[in-house]
């Protein structure tokens, strides 16, 4: 078999977007991406279907695979064949054995590219609002290893080192704090010298310390600075509160579940992103189109004449549409069919397939939408009013109800089934159990539902979590199972409830101004 490939990618100092295009592509083709425990793990999602993955970097030294391991291992994936990426934190030539991984897969005559990426000791600092080089504080910058070989010893000219007028960056230097200081400080550097320790960069558990030089050591205690760290020594660092952009995003720092179901949430992910909060984004519905769903859809179409097609979810719209295409149906045989639509979120969904709703309705439930349905019958005077109610298999009774008591006549059909997905239980417990969440979010009853089943025994995980609902029937279905309602948007849309985070965001920072003034 033909020898494969090795890619070694830098994934960048943490936040998604700070990969290079290159380096995502790579990740797509892999057959088997070796990665470390700085790299973040959402980037391997882009990994084709059958991708295998292996960790090499648990931190209690016990699990740790070995240099040796993670060589042959990589030959040996090369060797049969396949696209390798091993995926670095940062950039693969800064620190970290990029360079001997690399000389190996050269001797063992394997193909290989470097893929550079954006490393902490820059790009990190960005991030804090500390810019590296600045014409009144440095015209040099030092990049040095703060960890020590294994006699102990840092392999550092502390001599020039403390006369560099440049800023100096220590990687992996929090354990070996002390010494560092007390190097550059006995070689002559001042005492006062500005620093600053900059921890999880680019990640939503960003921080960053400022103190002087003389008082590092104590600060890393003080503080309890854990490592991965940035040690910055230099003028720049007073910089950073200026332009610390990134600590000062309305949501930095705020940690979001959005249940989902299929890619429905990810406008809201995108933009709670750029805000600068943390998703974790779930799939409590495991969603399939029925059997044949399409031709089922064409024959009623065809053979009969609606006057009303009532759509009531996202889901529905899509899978509606999309089957209908698959199918070759012409729309333009749709032409005097009204499109009823559950509120504006379900309006959009729909014009996305180049229709506009002629009806919508404010509020998002089912019974709303009967009873504008139903005045708009009143209002046109059809004579055989016929209403097409493409849906999920577990949509709620109330617009068949509501058209059987008025007698008009209402085809419903069921267009997918809805199970809950019990395969996300396992990280949805992780993620609760090892982050703290501060708010979930719910866009149906069903995504409400199927996380408590979901979470079985385990519900109380929750309890402490602000909820947020989408509506009135959410909500009252969060209240059903036990749990109360912290937030409930305005209107049925994602716009409305990332307003009320952002509000509930607003008046968390309010009260903890107020507890400050009042403790002065
Ligand atoms: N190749 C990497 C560095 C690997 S060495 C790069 O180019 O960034 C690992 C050290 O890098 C950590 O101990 C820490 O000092 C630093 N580091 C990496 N990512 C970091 C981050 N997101 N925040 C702070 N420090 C980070």
């Amino acid at each position: 078999m033909s020898k494969g490939k090795v890619y070694l990618v830098g994934a960048g100092p943490g936040d998604y977007g700070l990969i290079t295009l290159k380096g995502i592509d790579c990740i797509a083709k892999a057959d088997i991406i070796i990665y470390d425990r700085l790299v973040n793990r959402d980037l391997l999602k882009s990994a084709k279907p059958g991708c295998a993955f292996v960790y090499v970097g648990k931190k209690s030294s016990k699990h740790i695979m070995a240099q040796e391991q993670i060589n042959d291992t990589i030959a040996e994936s090369a060797a049969s064949g396949k696209i390798v990426v091993r995926l670095k934190g940062g950039d693969p030539f800064v620190f970290g054995r990029g360079g001997e991984e690399a000389e190996l897969i050269y001797d063992q005559g394997i193909d290989f590219e470097i893929v550079p990426g954006v490393t902490s000791s820059i790009g990190g600092l960005a991030y804090a609002g500390i810019p590296v080089t600045h014409r009144d504080f440095a015209s040099s910058f030092h990049v040095v290893t703060g960890h020590a070989k294994k006699d102990d010893s840092l392999d550092i000219n502390w001599e020039s080192l403390a006369k560099e007028k440049g800023t100096v960056v220590f990687l992996m230097g929090i354990g070996n704090i002390k010494h560092i200081a007390e190097m550059l400080i006995s070689h002559g550097r001042a005492p006062e010298t500005p620093v600053a320790f900059v921890s999880n960069a680019t990640s939503y558990k960003q921080r960053t310390v400022r103190t002087n030089l003389g008082d590092a050591y104590e600060c890393v205690h003080r503080e309890a600075i854990k490592p991965p760290s940035l040690f910055v020594v230099g003028g720049v660092v007073s910089l950073s509160d200026k332009l610390g952009f990134y600590e000062r995003k309305p949501l930095f720092g705020k940690t979001i579940i959005l249940t989902r179901t299929r890619k429905k949430n990810s406008d809201l992910r995108k933009k709670i992103e750029e805000l600068g909060g943390k998703t974790f984004e779930l799939s409590t519905i495991d969603i399939k189109d029925k059997k044949d769903i399409g031709r089922v859809l064409i024959e009623k179409l065809t053979s009969r004449k609606y006057t009303h097609i009532a759509l009531t979810s996202h889901n529905s719209v899509d899978i509606f549409f999309k089957n209908l295409i698959k199918e070759g149906f012409d729309f333009r045989k749709l032409a005097g069919v009204k499109i009823a639509s559950v509120g504006k979120a379900t309006s959009k969904a729909i014009m996305v397939y180049g229709l506009v709703p002629d009806i919508e309705t404010s509020r998002s439930t089912g019974a709303d939408l009967a009873d504008v349905i139903l005045e708009d019958i009143g209002n046109a005077g059809y004579e055989n009013p016929s209403i097409l109610f493409p849906c999920s298999e577990i949509a709620s009774k109330s617009i068949e109800d509501a058209m059987k008591s008025a007698r008009v006549d209402l085809d419903r059909v069921d267009l997918y089934t809805n199970t809950v997905n019990m395969a996300i239980k396992d990280e949805l417990l992780d993620i609760l159990v090892k982050e703290k969440i501060d708010y979930i979010t719910f866009t149906s009853s069903s995504t409400v539902k199927y996380l408590v089943e979901i979470l079985g025994r385990d519900r109380e995980l929750i309890r402490g979590i602000k909820k947020v609902s989408i509506g009135s029937i959410t909500s009252q279905t969060i209240r059903d199972l036990g749990f109360s309602v912290d937030m409930e948007s305005d209107s049925a849309s994602i716009d409305s409830m990332l307003a009320a985070i952002l509000e509930d965001v607003k008046g968390d920072i309010n009260d903890k101004k107020t507890e400050t003034i009042k403790s002065e």
